[in-house]
């Protein structure tokens, strides 16, 4: 009854009422665990699962870049016309956490799993292209449970530029014909360095009605008059969102949640093994600085608790600013401190990550590759994760690092600047330290005066930990605020 108060333990928010259940499906690119980049995969990943907990049907649609054991073939054969060309695709499905994942299977996206986004332009196109028109048809053909989702209370949720066709094909095939008129489209923005830009031309790949043309066509004074996949999607989808409030400009920002299963040191399986342990808040004490050793260990540091530990995690680009720490590496070896730096990404900084480890053996580590067990690691050993991004949609890394008890040092843009508030030693408040241009020496400053307080005022360190790891940074919060504006996407004519 309403009067009845949740236990204290229910972790999980109450399922909504009826009127406003949903059928929702998140179409992506890439869907952790199954395929990741970066952080777009992660929230395909754990998204859905918390709508589902608040009571909708929830699907996710993702290319099948592998055999994934979990999902079976349902059975369905369709086919389509790419560029002239008669494409078929097979679906396959799994039931997981509450949420219908559902693979789409075609030659040209398998063995892709390690290059999601490889090939040239128009290979990319294409297979956007396939992958767009068969999962606007998924709610007819792919049954899930036995049954389809239809078009009742249907709600697609498009992310970044590979699936922004979605919403252009579900007006273009259907709503301009009064069909599915019950269906609406999100289009979420994570990233919009990445627009699906291209000549003109490139129309003719997207089979389209002629009058779409001019919903593609955008200029800028650098490039002229292009073709813009991103453009046309944010015009055609009912609602257009992004990642945090900082990134957003007219549209509304939503904080991303983070997967409180994957991403929390009290379970996480990537401390199970060698010498980690998982810890919580009451661990923290103990457990951490057994990370930090266990991490030490295995990179072959010297191991030893009392020097900070500063890692960094992430694409090696432009917009991670690892130039940057590349500017202060050699004020950062002149002090006592070990630096770790995990990333894959343009040959040159990748060339820096080998020569820091090269010319300081002794306190630092490059370590070029994808690995997410590695990932998990370094965020539990280090003291401090560094993240000088140029532009940061959102950013996850410094989310997760909360959790773990790592403190943020942070350049103030988009998410960064929203979920990292500067620790103010006066009213020891904040969470981490943050500077207000991508430059090496406000990196420094703000870097140094963290050092200072990891080594000379331990409490305010302990309560900078604190106040990260109790943080709500679940997708629950987020989710609810998803669904809002699902409804009024849903109510609005
Ligand atoms: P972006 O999506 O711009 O790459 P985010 O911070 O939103 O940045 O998300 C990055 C995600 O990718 C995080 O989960 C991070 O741990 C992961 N990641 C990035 N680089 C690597 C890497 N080299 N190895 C393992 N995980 C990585």
């Amino acid at each position: 009854s309403d009067t009845d108060e949740p236990s204290k333990d229910e972790e999980q928010p109450p399922p909504l009422a009826g009127a406003n259940v949903m059928n929702v499906i998140l179409v992506a690119a890439e869907c952790a665990p199954f395929s990741k980049t970066g952080g777009l995969g992660d929230v395909a990943g754990a998204l859905p699962k918390a709508l589902a907990r608040r009571g909708h049907r929830v699907m996710v649609v993702v290319p099948r870049y592998a055999e994934y054991e979990e999902a079976k073939d349902v059975g369905v054969r369709k086919r389509y016309k790419v560029a002239g060309q008669d494409m078929e695709v097979m679906y396959f499905h799994a039931y997981i956490d509450g949420v219908d994942f559902v693979f789409i299977d075609s030659p040209v996206f398998r063995h892709l799993s390690s290059n999601i986004y490889g090939g040239n332009r128009l290979d990319i196109l294409k297979r956007m292209v396939l992958f767009c028109k068969a999962a606007v048809e998924v709610p007819w053909y792919v049954p899930c449970g036995g049954v389809c989702y239809g078009d009742g209370n249907l709600a697609f949720i498009a992310n970044d530029w590979h699936t922004a066709l979605l919403p252009v094909y579900l007006k273009a095939y259907y709503r301009d014909h009064g069909l599915m008129k019950y269906t609406r489209s999100v289009l979420v923005i994570h990233n919009i360095a990445h627009q699906g830009r291209g000549p003109v031309d490139d129309f003719s790949y997207v089979d389209l009605p002629g009058h779409y043309l001019d919903s593609f066509k955008l200029y800028d004074p650098v490039g002229g008059e292009h073709f813009n996949i991103f453009a046309a999607g944010l015009k055609a989808a009912d609602r257009v969102l992004t990642v945090s409030h900082g990134y957003s400009w007219e549209f509304r920002g939503i904080v991303n949640g983070i997967d409180t299963k994957e991403w929390n040191p009290k379970f996480d399986l990537h401390l199970h093994s060698d010498d980690y342990t998982n810890y919580s808040l009451e661990t923290l004490q103990i457990g951490k600085p057994q990370c930090k050793a266990a991490l030490q260990k295995e990179l072959g540091l010297p191991v030893r608790p009392d020097v900070p530990l500063i890692g960094f995690i992430g694409r090696l680009d432009h917009q991670k600013g690892v130039d940057l720490i590349a500017e202060a590496v050699p004020w950062m070896m002149s002090q006592d401190v070990q630096l770790v730096m995990l990333g894959t990404g343009r040959p040159d900084l990748e060339e820096v990550l080998r020569q820091m480890e090269h010319q300081y053996r002794d306190k630092a580590r490059g370590w070029v590759g994808f690995s997410v067990k590695t990932a998990h690691r370094i965020t539990a050993g280090a003291d401090i994760l560094l993240m000088p991004s140029r532009f940061e949609p959102c950013g996850l890394n410094q989310l997760y690092a909360m959790n773990y008890g790592t403190i943020p040092v942070v350049h103030a843009v988009g998410g960064l600047r929203d979920t990292v508030q500067q620790f103010d030693p006066y009213s020891e408040t904040g969470l981490g330290w943050t500077f207000d241009s991508a430059e090496a020496g406000k990196l420094i400053h703000a870097l140094g005066n963290c050092l200072l307080t990891y080594r000379e005022y331990k409490e305010s360190w302990e309560g900078l930990q604190r106040r990260g790891m109790t943080q709500d940074l679940s997708w629950d919060n987020a989710a609810e605020k998803y669904e809002e504006v699902l409804v009024a996407a849903k109510y609005q004519w």
